[in-house]
């Protein structure tokens, strides 16, 4: 058995008359009839409280794709159950099986599961074709594959041994059960999570947001056609606080899996200290929080290299990755042209429900966002010190539809150049051309978070000084490139400071959190 390094699964074009393309509306069409009923799952069984919520399109919430079964503190505590009566077999099961089953995944995934779980993507999430396969299919296969190979690396990895004596290290996976708590914005995420924890022989109990449940059910489906054994992943759907008093309260809570908001991961952080008497190990607390991700620009760079970074950059996804651009620098000399084609460009850029593959643009995830960034909106056009050069309409009245908006800000320090909005909003800061230094240290320390940033330029000395400068100011950092996109195996993802514990999904890093090696020694 032995594991190359994967290539990174390539990205299908579902270019106009393409298979691919036909498929794929086939399977929105399927998937809008259908009404599915979404159970949770624990123990391998599916369980259904008849308290159940409607499932609607972000783009068109009148619309019911089908309703899911929402759960309370027993189902929490039955999945734990479920989960630690698996955990022997399961850790005790060699790790090339368990290796066999993630793979299998991937294959599952490149080829039938694939149109339906980027379609529900689409559909739950609001989420276009591009984006989808980005996110759904590539992102969580090259997961699935490259977890793999570097769990190879790992057991490989062993001490010396010596005449006489025997070392050896035995990568035992933590003794109790995971709580892997999942974000709406990427499918890749919401799988990667419980399986990087499952595939080191770890018992998971799985909680996705509940904007993401109409994909979590497919990828769900997915890991039990792959083989993934009874109660070694449990899918619940409960309130937060709810889940969080069961879960943050048990003796055999052995670590977090974390994506989400910095305050929500704060909290967490906060009761586990509190209860920290009550677990049999210390848990692992593995998290990615916000970002207030930045572009600067130099007066060196070419304008419209950096326009187009910002408007990929800043509203994919209507912004909602973490990693999207939030706050951009752009020197005196270059605003002009740089505003000339970041206006142009958006003009481009239609809006709308995703089964019309013509959209770039689609709605935000829920009514509560769609609020708050109208709130943002409507404060820049009453502010004098702040001008809004694209965008700035909304209409909540058939989906959550935001236009992509771009305010210029006077004050650097403006409320929008500093807050996480998580849409599609951007705030453009001028500074005056000779000032780079200066505002190097500006972009340090406007915001708590550290995810991503970007610097543009053509000149070799400002690069070399925006990296020194902001070595800390972000965990993945682009050069002449926009600062969303990380690939797995080739921009391992994250950040520190506020963004997170730093320890980069998708690598050996990420799943030594998940072992808890025991070093044996033998003498002869
Ligand atoms: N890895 C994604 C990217 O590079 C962002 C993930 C996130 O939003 O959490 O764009």
């Amino acid at each position: 058995f032995n594991v190359p390094t994967p290539i990174n699964e390539p990205v299908k074009s579902y270019a106009p008359g393409s298979k691919e393309r036909d498929e794929l509306q086939q399977m929105l069409r399927e998937l809008k009839q259908q009404q599915v009923d979404v159970p949770m799952y624990i123990g391998g069984q599916e369980v259904r409280t008849g308290n159940t919520q409607t499932i609607s399109p972000p783009h068109d919430h009148q619309y019911v794709l089908g309703h899911f079964h929402e759960g309370d503190a027993s189902h929490v505590t039955q999945a734990i159950e479920a989960a630690l009566a698996a955990r022997e077999q399961w850790a005790s099961l060699p790790w090339q099986q368990r290796a066999s089953i993630f793979l299998k995944a991937a294959e599952l995934l490149a080829g039938p599961y694939r149109a339906r779980l980027n379609a529900a993507t689409m559909l739950g999430q609001s989420k276009n074709a591009y984006q989808a396969e980005i996110d759904a299919a590539c992102e969580l296969i090259d997961f699935f594959r490259f977890n793999v190979h570097y769990m190879q690396e790992l057991y490989k990895q062993q001490p010396q041994s010596a005449p006489g004596m025997w070392n050896y290290l035995e990568h035992r996976p933590l003794e109790g059960f995971v709580f892997a708590l999942t974000p709406f914005n990427f499918t890749s995420i919401a799988g990667n999570l419980p399986t990087s924890v499952a595939m080191m022989g770890n018992v998971v109990v799985w909680k996705p947001a509940y904007a993401q449940i109409y994909s979590a059910h497919v990828l769900m489906e997915l890991f039990q056609e792959a083989g993934v054994p009874d109660g070694v992943i449990n899918l619940v759907y409960a309130d937060g606080p709810v889940a969080g008093e069961v879960i943050f309260n048990h003796r055999d809570f052995a670590g977090i899996h974390f994506t989400g908001s910095t305050g929500v991961f704060q909290n967490i952080w906060k009761t586990i200290g509190q209860n920290i008497h009550k677990y049999k190990s210390y848990p692992r607390i593995v998290g990615e929080t916000g970002g207030k991700d930045f572009i600067i620009a130099h007066s060196s760079a070419n304008a419209k290299q950096v326009a187009t970074a910002i408007t990929r950059g800043a509203f994919e996804y209507q912004g909602q990755k973490c990693s999207a651009a939030s706050r951009v620098y752009i020197p005196s000399n270059l605003y002009e042209e740089v505003k000339g084609y970041v206006q142009e460009d958006l003009k481009s850029f239609k809006m709308g429900d995703v089964e019309d593959f013509s959209n770039f643009i689609n709605a935000v995830i829920t009514e509560t966002s769609f609020d708050k960034l109208a709130k943002y909106i409507d404060g820049a056009k009453a502010d004098p010190d702040a001008e809004i050069i694209a965008g700035g309409n909304y209409d909540k009245s058939k989906g959550y539809f935001i236009e992509p908006t771009v305010i210029v800000a006077k004050d650097p320090k403006y409320v929008t150049m500093c807050e996480e909005l998580f849409g599609p909003v951007l705030t453009m800061h001028v500074y005056e051309a000779d000032q780079f230094e200066e505002t190097l240290a500006l972009v340090d320390s406007t915001s708590p978070y550290a995810l991503t940033g970007a610097v543009f330029s053509r000149d070799r000395y400002a690069i070399d000084l925006a990296a020194k400068r902001l070595t800390n100011a972000a965990g993945n950092f682009y050069i002449n490139d926009k600062p969303t996109g990380a690939v797995v195996g080739q921009q391992p993802f994250g950040g520190a400071r506020a963004s997170g514990t730093n320890d980069k999904a998708g690598s050996l890093l990420n799943l030594l959190r998940w072992v808890s090696p025991r070093a044996i020694k033998e003498t002869f």
